[in-house]
């Protein structure tokens, strides 16, 4: 079986490591490959090999680290098929989902390649008379990053383009349970290469963080991943003096006002709350139809959800894939059942799912809980699957209350045709992405990934312009010349 390498100062190297994990195909089960659980020995000899790269990188003016990233950029576009197809068979999403995710990633390498105008300061003549004053906008040493499973290609690429264009060097250990797109992702960088030691790789899981976060030499921390392992990263590496933005956990709560168009709706809570089988952290969770649409919107909603494909997302026609693991199939199912066990009415029953030709695969089918009341758990717990919760409430106000009562604020979204309503919901709504009208509030690249309370610890979230004001700092130099 094939260990998975390490790539430090760029070239590919064996862990020494003894502690490997198996990586599981979810749909057909088959372990693909085994990934080392990297030592701190090694931690270390990556973080010395960006620390190493870091003096001549940073001195590599920006139009020149720019295009770095339109090779990168090529070089992707030229396997998007097959980065697809990695991500399918590791993570289990649709092949489409899954394309879409590469998208999402080379488009931010297409912005991180603007860092010659993404990157200048600004400066005022005679701040006094014959002063002036600049604002420069310095690189800082090195990062790190830590994603989770559910987007293994693009959620690195949320902050690494942006790092390494700033002229920060950069060391990423992808999720253990999907770590081959990231593979894959380096021989790219390798072949667009990129100097050695300015972009790194590290397996691992909690053993490589801690070592990453206990460094002097690292200066920054980039997490996304769910909320308790947020918190703690956020803690340690503030602890050690760092920068750092996490990302956080979601529940996702979408509001339907009685005007909304029914159909348009359906089909896009369809996409929301089953889409990459609810293993996004914008996927909706909870349904709150507001008076009298309840009745025919549930109907509706039930109905088209029943008619969704689950398979392998390799496979012709499938619109749903297996989620994750194993464990996390047993941790959704388990919900399912506690949801039952406190009452709420099972509309669609997902347990028990068979897909012809993979039956030791990790599919659950899409799941409707009706009558759910906002104390429940599976009304506030994230259960990051194919599971959605209908709680019916009277109006817009008691809508936001239900949200605001939950600690999570990723996203959330309203349906209506009302200006009025929609303008209330996105002025008043404590959530960092908000929907109108859609269902998966993806921030492009050149806007800040957002998300608030619970669902975010820092102040400068992943892509645009946070992420230039993340890997800088601003220097300020005011000159006299006599
Ligand atoms: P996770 O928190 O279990 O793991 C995320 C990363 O942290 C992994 O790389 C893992 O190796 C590492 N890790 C796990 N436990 C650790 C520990 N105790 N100490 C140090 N490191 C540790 O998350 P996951 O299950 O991989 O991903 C799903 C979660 O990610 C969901 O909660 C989802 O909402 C969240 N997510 C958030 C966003 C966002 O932008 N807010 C985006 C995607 C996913």
């Amino acid at each position: 079986m094939e260990v998975l390498k390490n790539y430090i100062n760029g070239e590919w190297v064996d862990s020494k490591s003894t502690q490997l994990l198996d990586v599981v195909n979810p749909a057909t089960t088959e372990v693909m490959a085994q990934v080392p659980l990297s030592t701190p020995e090694e931690v270390k000899t990556a973080i010395r090999a960006a620390a190493d790269a870091y003096g001549e990188w940073r001195e590599t003016p920006p139009v020149t680290r720019a295009r770095y990233m339109f090779t990168l950029k090529d070089l992707m576009e030229e396997q998007f098929e097959e980065l697809s197809r990695v991500i399918v068979e590791e993570e289990g999403k649709c092949i489409d989902e899954a394309r879409g995710e590469v998208r999402r990633g080379i488009e931010n390498v297409e912005v991180a390649a603007g860092i010659p105008s993404l990157m200048m300061g600004y400066n005022l003549e005679d701040i006094a008379l014959g002063i002036d004053e600049e604002c420069v906008r310095q690189p800082l040493g090195v990062f790190c990053m830590i994603p989770p499973f559910n987007f293994p290609l693009m959620v690195p690429l949320w902050f690494m383009p942006y790092a390494v264009a700033c002229g920060n060097t950069y060391i990423v250990k992808p999720s253990e349970q999907v770590p081959l797109s990231q593979r894959m992702l380096f021989q790219l960088i390798d072949e667009a290469g990129f100097p050695e030691g300015v972009v790194n790789l590290v397996n691992g899981a909690k053993g490589v963080v801690d070592a990453l976060l206990e460094s002097p030499d690292v200066i920054g921390a980039s997490f996304v991943g769910s909320t308790p392992v947020a918190k703690y990263i956020y803690e340690k590496g503030a602890e050690n003096g760092k920068r750092v933005q996490a990302q956080a956990g979601a529940k996702n709560f979408l509001v339907v006002m009685p005007d909304a168009d029914l159909d348009r709706t359906v089909a896009s809570l369809l996409t929301s709350f089953f889409g990459c089988a609810g293993e996004r952290c914008l996927s909706g969770a909870v349904l709150l139809p507001v008076g009298d649409v309840y009745e025919p919107l549930r109907d509706k909603f039930v109905d088209a959800t029943s008619r969704l494909k689950v398979g392998y997302g390799l496979d012709e026609g499938v619109q749903m894939g297996p989620v994750v693991s194993k464990r996390h199939m047993e941790r959704v199912l388990g919900y399912i059942e506690k949801g039952l066990e406190e009452g709420a009415k099972l509309l669609l029953d997902g347990r028990d799912m068979n897909v012809e030709g993979y039956s030791n695969g990790y599919f659950i089918g899409p799941t409707i809980f009706d009558e759910v009341q906002p104390q429940m758990t599976i009304a506030n717990d994230e259960i990051f699957g194919p599971v959605a919760g209908i709680i019916k409430v009277g109006d817009l106000d008691e809508a936001i209350d239900v949200i605001h009562a939950n600690p999570y604020g990723n996203a959330s979204s309203i349906y209506t045709s009302s200006g009025k309503w929609a303008r209330e919901f996105k002025y008043r709504v404590r959530c960092g992405n908000i929907g109108v009208n859609i269902g998966i509030v993806a921030p492009m690249a050149f806007f800040p990934f957002s998300g608030s309370r619970d669902s975010f610890f820092g102040d400068l979230h992943g892509q645009g312009g946070d992420a230039i004001d993340f890997f800088t700092e601003k220097k300020v130099v005011i000159s006299r010349w006599f």
